[in-house]
């Protein structure tokens, strides 16, 4: 039983035809001047006006790369010789934030990290206190991977605009989630990634309201408007676009769905045991996304636990190097450490169902939380 759709998510069945097609039967370079590489170079611009219109945008603002992590990358990099070179961002953004920010101190790049409270969100007073002269960006990301927070990034850009900044934001957790209007946003930046909304992984789309502003990370045979060189991995591409038309198509079934599966396990959850947090905000996020912290109870244990029983959940910390470590984000919403610890993640899906939901409690309360 998968539920842990935030880390990643299986790949829609016609979305891996796809890929099986097109790996087969467009095969060519889409930079090659001859017949077959004129079909990959269709296909990657059809892709390209999929994907596009599933944020409400045009295929020229669109730029294909590996993922959220090089589209939030190239944001952040391209700010280096700017002389509006300071950064805003927050304490939950993502490491593909964070430490990019850290890294580019070296490039002479200043940033500042606002708070977050306790529900999750950005505090829209610290963030105009915080802006500066030579403020050239705000980075804050949509929602969140963790706690599932939705930010208010319209407030956000509203206030960036009379400063003339720009306004990136990670919304690589929200496609198939929510909807995504980037025109009604009115961010500068957008970063997706396929393998979060039922694509494959390695691949997503940094949309740009002007790409021209954007330096490029990858150099070499100019591809994407010379913003992201190296041949178009064109059968990923394409299957990204593909799902994110699905996606968009079935976002409104999809959510209830997703939602109604939540609300089931949180009924049952709290009819079932008593002392669990629910962390976050739980009306102003993602559905299906929920962060629950197990006081008492070790993670990392609970983990191992679920595990055994074929049940695939995340913890709210980051592992690295063998070691568990407290959760940046709910360090940033205020749990103390043991709770922090104590935290796991559910994020269900498309193919979640009641029935797993009554299998799950039935675990959680005979086998794992005695
Ligand atoms: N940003 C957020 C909010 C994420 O949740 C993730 C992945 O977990 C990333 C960025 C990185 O995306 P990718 O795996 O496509 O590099």
């Amino acid at each position: 039983m998968y539920f842990d759709h935030s880390a990643t998510t299986p790949v829609h069945s016609d979305v891996q035809d796809l890929i099986n097609i097109i790996q087969k039967e467009v095969y060519g370079n889409p930079s090659s001047t001859y017949s077959i590489g004129k079909d990959a170079l269709l296909l990657l611009e059809k892709s390209r006006e999929q994907v596009a219109k599933s944020i409400n945008t045009v295929p020229a603002k669109i730029i294909f790369n590996s993922g959220g992590t090089e589209a939030n990358n190239q944001v952040l990099w391209s700010m280096i010789g700017s002389n509006k070179n300071h950064v805003i961002s927050n304490e939950i953004e993502h490491p593909a934030v964070t430490k990019v920010l850290q890294r580019l101190k070296k490039f002479g790049l200043e940033h500042c990290l606002i708070k977050v409270n306790k529900n999750g969100f950005i505090n829209i007073d610290e963030l105009k206190s915080k802006i500066k002269k030579n403020t050239g960006l705000i980075s804050i990301m949509l929602a969140n991977n963790e706690i599932g927070t939705i930010q208010p990034l319209e407030q956000v850009v509203k206030i960036a605009k009379k400063h003339d900044i720009l306004v990136h934001t990670d919304a690589v957790q929200c496609l198939g989630k929510m909807s995504i209007d980037v025109q009604k946003l009115g961010v500068d930046f957008l970063s997706l990634s396929a393998h979060k909304f039922y694509g494959p992984k390695g691949v997503g789309a940094l949309y740009a309201k002007n790409p021209k502003i954007l330096k490029p990370l990858i150099i070499g045979g100019n591809q994407e408007g010379s913003l992201r060189s190296g041949t178009e991995n064109i059968p990923y591409i394409a299957a990204m676009c593909l799902a994110s038309e699905i996606a968009t198509k079935s976002l409104k079934k999809n959510i209830l769905h997703i939602k109604s599966i939540e609300k089931q396990f949180k009924q049952k959850l709290q009819s079932n045991f008593r002392n669990i947090i629910f962390n976050g905000s739980q009306s102003q996020k993602l559905p299906g996304l929920i962060s629950i912290s197990f006081p008492g109870f070790s993670s990392n244990i609970l983990i191992i636990k679920l595990d055994r029983e074929k049940i695939y959940v995340s913890n709210g910390s980051a592992c690295g190097s063998g070691m568990v470590k407290p959760s940046h984000v709910l360090k940033a919403i205020g749990l103390d450490e043991p709770t922090n610890l104590s935290t796991l993640r559910f994020s269900f899906g498309i193919s979640n169902n009641f029935k797993e939901i009554e299998t799950l409690i039935h675990i959680l309360k005979n086998k794992i939380l005695k």
